[in-house]
């Protein structure tokens, strides 16, 4: 084995995350590394969890990233709010959800399953006659942004009815945050979590999360402490906490925290409305060059992702080789099918700086090629001109 410096080739990530990441973002992370407990570091941490809470549309206080990738931010929450014993609602429609319910029943609860087709969002109904079923449960756990389907489920009204019955919610925005709405107060979200790679184009490694006051209150008035070492809250509070009071938990990961700052700046610079805008504008462009070459989409259109699109494969190609040769002839990487829709679908992420119109044109011109060449039934020689005619709208 030749032992030698790694120097990766440069793609374009048009998967499921993580996303092309943002060249300030990188430049960012290049710099000096400093203490973790330097006051200017402390001083970054403050703008920081501003610029979280921007991204969340909340006050909270406790809003800050996780040290580990969205995974982490999942587990937090769920490690946190949920004692054992306690009962949880858990709307699945998709990979995720599944993972919710593995979270839930590690610290010691029991989970109760709201099951929804994938490629659809979660129903409002079925999670309110489970909560009439289940009035002692404690809390309602859902995905807002399901990247495994291209599905997004309304938060505003599941967080609702969650409230009605008394319930806590947790809410997964890993795909959501910075790429389509997420109104953590206007909803009255009580524990969100998401990643750093997705649409807010920082490397993958930390998860941002936010916790109301009722959360707040719910792991203060826990009668077992917290789990895991790691993510107990209770501890990490200390070091996310005001500047000057800060107290030791772990070494925060300096670099990558530039890097989610700056990533933060770029979406405080473009105004986050724009930023949700320019999302929904890219789908539609990259939507009307998909049905132009006669593929379809397998979410119905009111419940669709922007940034996660989910095509169906047309009948007799080979899925995977396209996907192949996407990234072996064009440094192009889409998504696959997982679960039940392993090999009937591809994912194809617009997200964050990525989701713009040359990579639109780009990909949709790059599937194009590939699919004519494997003799795959499309029509040829529209998509772009469609694509083109709405991302310039
Ligand atoms: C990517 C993703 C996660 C996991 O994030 P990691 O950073 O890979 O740990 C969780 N939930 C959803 C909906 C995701 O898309």
């Amino acid at each position: 084995m030749q032992i030698q410096s790694f120097v990766p080739p440069v793609r374009t990530l048009m998967g499921p995350g993580p996303s092309d990441v943002h060249p300030r973002v990188l430049a960012a992370m290049a710099r000096p590394t400093i203490g973790h407990l330097d006051p200017q570091f402390g001083a970054m941490m403050e703008q920081l969890k501003y610029l979280l809470q921007y991204a969340f549309q909340t006050k909270n206080t406790l809003t800050i990233p996780v040290s580990a990738p969205g995974s982490a931010g999942m587990e937090s929450c769920f490690v946190n709010l949920v004692e054992p014993g306690d009962k949880v609602i858990v709307c699945q429609n998709g990979v995720f959800g599944g993972r919710m319910k593995e979270n839930v029943e590690r610290a010691g609860g029991v989970a109760v399953m709201v099951q929804d087709p994938w490629g659809r969002a979660v129903d409002p109904n079925k999670l309110r006659e489970t909560l009439q079923a289940h009035r002692d449960a404690k809390v309602v756990a859902f995905v807002h942004a399901e990247t495994s389907t291209g599905a997004q489920s309304d938060a505003a009204t599941l967080c609702a009815i969650a409230r009605e019955f008394d319930c806590l919610t947790i809410v997964d925005a890993v795909t959501s945050l910075g790429g389509s709405p997420v109104l953590v107060d206007e909803w009255g979200v009580d524990a969100v979590y998401s990643g750093s790679q997705k649409c807010l184009s920082c490397t993958p490694g930390l998860a941002p999360v936010s916790f109301g006051d009722r959360a707040v209150e719910r792991i203060k008035a826990r009668k077992q402490r917290v789990a895991s070492w790691f993510l107990d809250l209770t501890l990490v509070m200390g070091y996310w906490g005001d500047k000057g009071k800060r107290v030791y938990h772990h070494t925060a990961p300096i670099n990558p925290l530039y890097g989610l700052h700056e990533s933060l700046v770029i979406l405080h610079e473009e105004g986050i409305e724009n930023a949700w805008q320019r999302h929904a504008q890219n789908h539609q462009a990259l939507r009307a060059g998909i049905e132009a070459m006669g593929l379809e989409f397998i979410v119905p259109e009111a419940e669709r992702l922007p940034q996660l699109n989910a095509i169906g494969v047309p009948a007799g190609v080979d899925e995977a080789k396209v996907r192949q040769r996407l990234l072996q002839e064009f440094d192009l990487e889409i998504g696959a099918g997982l679960g039940e829709l392993a090999g009937k679908i591809w994912r194809i992420g617009q997200m964050g700086f990525a989701s713009n119109p040359k990579n639109i044109l780009y990909c949709l011109n790059a599937l194009e090629a590939v699919l004519v060449s494997m003799k795959a039934p499309i029509e040829t020689g529209k998509a772009a001109a469609a694509a083109l005619a709405v991302a310039t709208a």
